[in-house]
C-alpha cells in the first residue's frame, strides 16, 4: 500500500495583496506566489487586513468572531472569505475597521498612521487567532515585512507549548528599508513582557525594531532576489541590521519574484488599445503611438520613448534622474514618468513636464492601467534605484519588449542582462555609478543604440519578451524553504511529502542560471 500523500499546509500572512489592496511589490507577490504554490499542490492560505476601497460584496461573511487578544483587551474582529483571482486560494480579511477602514494603508504619503503598532500587532496576533478558529495548524506560517514581523515571536513566546508552537516560520524581507521602527516604551502594545526589550531581540540603537525581532526568532529568512539577499549583509545596505543578517547568513536566501504573467502579458492585456507578441510587434507601435497620443507628445514612431513608473522616493534614485533630465531632454528623446511620493520630487517633476511639453509628460498619481500602457508603449524603461531588493517594472519591461535602463543593484542586477555592443548581446542597458552623469551616458547609449543600431534594440527585444519570469519556477524554490523550515522545527522531514513534478517544460537558461544562485550558502 503507498503512504498517504501529505499536503504542506502554509499560512501567508501579509499586510497587502494585489487586486484587493496595494502600495508596492509586496501586493504583487502577495497575489501572486500563493497560487503558484497552490498549483505545486500547497494548502495555502492568506490572512490580511480588510480594508476600505474595495467591493467588500465579493466576500463571505464567515460566522462568528476572532478574538484577538491586544493590550487593552480583546478585539473581536469579523472575518471574511475570498479567493485570489483565477484561483481557489484562500484569502481571509480580518475585519477591524477601528484600524483597517482608512484612506490609506499605512498612512498618508510619506507619514505613518500613529498607532501602526497596534494596527499590525493586531493583524500579526489576529492570523494566528484565525488558524485557531479554522481549526487549521499550518506547517509553515510566512510572514512578510515589518507588517507582520509580530508573527515568528508570538510563534516562540505566546503560543510556547500550544499546537501553533509546532509551525515553523519563514520570514521575507521585501524592504530593509521599512523596519517598524517605533519608541521603545511602545513594547507594551505587542502584549509581549519589558523583558524582550534587549539587545536580541526588539531593542536596537534605543528604539523598538519590529524587523530585528523577527530576524531573531524566525526558523528561516528570506529575502526577493539573491543579489539582494548578499547585499543586505554590508552596511551600505542592512540599514542598520546587516550585523543580524550576517548572523544568521546561513539561513537567509535570496529567492527571485515572480510576475504575474497573466495580469501582464502583452498579448492579453486589457489595458492596452492593442495587444502584441514577440511574433508580431504591430500592436506595440500602436501602443506607442497611443501614449505620445496620451501625454500630449509629437506622435512619432522614430523618436525613441522612455518611461519610468515608480514611487517617487529616494530608494528608486529618482533625484539622480531629476538632476540629468533636462540633458536627457536635450536629445532627440521623449520621456514619460508616472508616480507619486515626496512632494518636492512631484513638484519637480510636474513643473518641467509643463515647461518641456514637446519632449516630457509626467502624471503624478497612481494609476494600474496607465503603468501597463507606458510599459508597452515604451521603447525603454528607465530605473535608476539606489537599492532594490527585487523590482517588478523591470521585468514587466522585458515580457512587454520595452529594454530597461537600470543600474546594477538588488534584483535589477539578477534579472537584466547587459547590452555588449559588439556582439548585440543583452536584454538592456545596465550602469553602475549612482550619478547624474552615469544615468545620462547610459540613456545616451540606449538614444545612439535606437538611432545607430536598430537591428540590436529589435534582437534585445526579442530576447527580452522570451524570458520566462513566471512564478511557476521560483514557487519551487518557496517549497524547497519551507520543508527546510519545517525539518528545522520539528527535526524530521516532512513524511508522506511528495513534490509536485518540476515546472511544466524545460527551464530556461537564465532561469536555470538564477535558480543556481539561490541556493543557500
Ligand atoms: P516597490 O515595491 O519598491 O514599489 P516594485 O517594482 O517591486 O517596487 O513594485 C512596484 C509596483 O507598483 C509595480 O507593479 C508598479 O507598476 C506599481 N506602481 C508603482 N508606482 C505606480 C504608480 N504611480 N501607478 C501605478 N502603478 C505603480
Amino acid at each position: 500500500m503507498t503512504e498517504p500523500e501529505r499536503r504542506l499546509k502554509v499560512l501567508f500572512v501579509t499586510s497587502e495583496a494585489a487586486p484587493f489592496a496595494k502600495t508596492g511589490g509586496l501586493a504583487d507577490v502577495s497575489g501572486a506566489l500563493p497560487r503558484a504554490l497552490r498549483e505545486r499542490g500547497i494548502d495555502v492560505r492568506v490572512v490580511m487586513p480588510l480594508y476600505a476601497g474595495f467591493d467588500w460584496n465579493a466576500l463571505q461573511r464567515l460566522e462568528g468572531t476572532i478574538r484577538v487578544p491586544m493590550w487593552w483587551g480583546v478585539a473581536r474582529a469579523g472575518l471574511r472569505l475570498g479567493n485570489l483571482p483565477r484561483s481557489d486560494v484562500p484569502v481571509y480579511f480580518l475585519e477591524y475597521h477601528r484600524y483597517f477602514d482608512r484612506p490609506h494603508l499605512y498612512g498618508p504619503p510619506g507619514d505613518g498612521y500613529p498607532d501602526n503598532l497596534e494596527r499590525f500587532t493586531f493583524l500579526s496576533r489576529g492570523a494566528l487567532e484565525v488558524c485557531k478558529a479554522l481549526n487549521f495548524f499550518p506547517d509553515v506560517i510566512h510572514a512578510n515585512d515589518w507588517q507582520t514581523a509580530l508573527v515568528p515571536v508570538y510563534l516562540n513566546t505566546v503560543e510556547w507549548a500550544k499546537p501553533l508552537h509546532a509551525a515553523a516560520s519563514v520570514f521575507s524581507i521585501h524592504n530593509m528599508a521599512y523596519q517598524g521602527v517605533t519608541d521603545g516604551g511602545a513594547m507594551f502594545v505587542t502584549g509581549l513582557g519589558r523583558e524582550h526589550y534587549n539587545s536580541s531581540e526588539f531593542e536596537h540603537f534605543g528604539s523598538l525594531n519590529l524587523m530585528k525581532a523577527a530576524l531573531r526568532h524566525a526558523t528561516l529568512l528570506s529575502t526577493v532576489s539573491p543579489t539582494y539577499a548578499q547585499e543586505i549583509q554590508t552596511p551600505a545596505f542592512g540599514n542598520g541590521l546587516d550585523g543580524v543578517l550576517r548572523e544568521r547568513g546561513g539561513d537567509l536566501v535570496g529567492i527571485l519574484n515572480g510576475i504575474d504573467t497573466e495580469e501582464w502579458d502583452p498579448a492579453t492585456d486589457p489595458y492596452l488599445p492593442a495587444n502584441f507578441s514577440a511574433e508580431d510587434l504591430s500592436g506595440k507601435a500602436a501602443c506607442k503611438a497611443a501614449l505620445q497620443h496620451e501625454a500630449g507628445l509629437p506622435v512619432n514612431p522614430r523618436i525613441p520613448l522612455f518611461g519610468v513608473v515608480g514611487r517617487l522616493t529616494s530608494q528608486k534614485g529618482f533625484d539622480i534622474l531629476a538632476n540629468c533630465l533636462e540633458q536627457i531632454l536635450s536629445w532627440d528623446a521623449q520621456v514619460v514618468l508616472l508616480g507619486t511620493g515626496d512632494r518636492e520630487a512631484e513638484h519637480f517633476f510636474w513643473s518641467v513636464s509643463s515647461r518641456r511639453r514637446d519632449r516630457f509628460r509626467a502624471w503624478i498619481g497612481f494609476d494600474d492601467g496607465l503603468a501597463h500602457r507606458i510599459e508597452a508603449g515604451a521603447d525603454f524603461f528607465v530605473m535608476p534605484s539606489r537599492f532594490e531588493p527585487c523590482g517588478l517594472n523591470q521585468m514587466y519591461s522585458l515580457r512587454y519588449g520595452t529594454l530597461p535602463i537600470v543600474r546594477a543593484t538588488g534584483g535589477l542586477a539578477d534579472t537584466v542582462h547587459g547590452y555588449h555592443q559588439e556582439s548585440g548581446e543583452g536584454t538592456g542597458f545596465v550602469f553602475h555609478d549612482l550619478t547624474p552623469d552615469a544615468l545620462a551616458s547610459t540613456v545616451g547609449w540606449a538614444v545612439a543604440t535606437w538611432y545607430q543600431r536598430p537591428a540590436h534594440v529589435q534582437s534585445m527585444r526579442r530576447r527580452a519578451m522570451a524570458e520566462d519570469f513566471s512564478w511557476r519556477h521560483e514557487a519551487e524554490g518557496y517549497e524547497r524553504l519551507y520543508l527546510d523550515a519545517y525539518r528545522r522545527r520539528r527535526g524530521h522531514p516532512l513524511e508522506g511529502f511528495r513534490p509536485a513534478p518540476p515546472a511544466h517544460g524545460p527551464v530556461p537558461a537564465s532561469v536555470a542560471k538564477r535558480r543556481s544562485r539561490t541556493k543557500r550558502r
